[in-house]
């Protein structure tokens, strides 16, 4: 089966295509194709590859995010990176949908009801839905009538209790759709999984926090493979500290800044977004690789301790959530590290596994300063927590999913 996995982001589309056979492997496949266009004004920037060794990258000029994204797709049945020789061979394609809102939470075949649903919620994330719409709309032009996937990364935060997905104001907000959903949702769940299948235990046995620690950053504790609380809330906005984003803050100091200063709702929004959290306190960059480096140079002192700074409260925030977190769950059996930071930083890992030795994490320093590209277990053979650094693959489970659905729907009409 050949599944088509779009991922849209506000200013970047990826894209990849997976060969699944009659079983699910163990391991996520490569892809045999992935893409991803970025773009800025009328300038977009191509890279594509696929699992022969063959890679562009490319600018172009394009009229639009539209064009952007039919380029994008046009490379996979012409040009240098062919891989299939029409566009009828792609079997099923799915999108990752950012908000499902109060009713949509399981993966469902797009239809008009479905893309209603999306549509109506997509004031509570106006980025992105609308961009997941448009790219329903060039699948269909492109494709025709191809069956689609609406995967919600809200979706796996169903489960939340209650108490821990309602806000304590008003009782009105919760009946009118302001609530907890959580994001990050397909990769919290995918980690979930793998870390069942790595560490052999009982999908019903286990107290996970996963952390995905990428541009976006948020906390998942899940219980016997469930999510039973998460850090980001009625927007991705909410909890820890991240690249551009600040996380929670005191609401009184938005009323203050729109009281006493005059702030509009956009210039508050383009602050918390935009230009907080690693940026906003370092003044250098958002990228983490960025901070760490400046929180050694010592040639520049004031940029050393805003760095120092900026990374002593990212792994402030990030330790008093896992506490949060642990509570929640009544202890803790596993933590994760995922996404771009949590894979690739063994600095930070060690910066905030330190701190919760009490609660029995311990690492392995060796293991944990290996640099590999696999999913594995850095903790010290003795220690009670397992910490496993497990890469994102959002785009595979969302194949997955498309993959079960499709095989379900053959089995009910043969
Ligand atoms: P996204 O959330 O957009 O999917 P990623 O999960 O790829 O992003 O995470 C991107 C972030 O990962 C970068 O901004 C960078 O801060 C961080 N990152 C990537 N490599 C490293 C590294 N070697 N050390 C520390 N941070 C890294």
């Amino acid at each position: 089966m050949k599944v088509l996995v779009l991922n849209s982001g506000s200013s970047s589309q990826k894209s990849c295509l997976y060969e699944i056979g009659v079983t699910l492997p163990d391991d996520p496949p490569d892809c045999v194709w992935e893409g991803k266009v970025e773009w800025e004004g009328d300038r977009t920037e191509y890279s594509i590859k696929n699992n022969r060794g063959g890679a562009v990258r490319d600018l172009a000029a394009v009229a639009s995010r539209e064009e952007a994204i039919e380029r994008l797709l046009q490379t996979l049945w012409r040009g240098k990176l062919q891989t299939i020789s029409l566009p009828s061979e792609i079997d099923v394609v799915g999108h990752r949908v950012v908000h499902g809102g109060p009713h949509h939470f399981e993966p469902a075949f797009v239809n008009a009801e479905v893309k209603s649903a999306i549509e109506n919620v997509s004031v509570f994330a106006p980025l992105h839905n609308r961009a997941e719409l448009q790219g329903m709309e060039i699948v269909a032009k492109m494709l025709g009538p191809v069956p689609q996937v609406a995967v919600f990364d809200t979706g796996f935060h169903r489960t939340m209790p209650l108490a821990a997905a309602t806000y304590p104001g008003p009782y009105e907000w919760f009946e009118q759709g302001i609530r907890r959903y959580g994001f990050h949702g397909i990769n919290h769940q995918y980690c979930a999984q793998r870390a069942v299948q790595l560490l052999r235990a009982h999908p019903d046995s286990s107290r996970i926090v996963s952390c995905h620690l990428g541009n976006g950053c948020s906390l998942a504790a899940i219980r016997d493979g469930r999510s039973v609380d998460t850090t980001m809330g009625f927007t991705p906005l909410e909890g820890l500290m991240m690249g551009t984003r600040s996380g929670s803050v005191d609401p009184g100091i938005l009323t203050y800044l729109l009281r006493q200063k005059q702030l509009s709702a956009k210039q508050l929004d383009d602050l918390l977004n935009r230009k907080s959290g690693l940026l906003g306190i370092s003044g250098i960059s958002s990228d983490m690789r960025e901070i760490l480096a400046a929180s050694r140079n010592g040639s520049e002192p004031e940029k050393q301790s805003r760095a120092r700074l900026a990374l002593e409260m990212y792994v402030h925030r990030l330790q008093s959530g896992i506490g949060a977190m642990s509570a929640v769950l009544g202890g803790l059996d596993v933590l994760i590290f995922t996404a771009g930071v949590g894979e690739n930083s063994p600095e930070v890992r060690a910066a905030v596994c330190d701190k919760l030795a009490f609660l029995g994490i311990r690492l392995d320093e060796t293991k944990n300063a290996q640099m590999l590209d696999e999913d594995r277990d850095i903790a010290a053979p003795d220690a009670t927590v397992r910490v496993l650094v497990i890469r994102a693959q959002e785009d595979w489970m969302i194949a997955r999913e498309c993959w079960h659905l499709t095989r379900m729907r053959s089995t009910v009409s043969s």
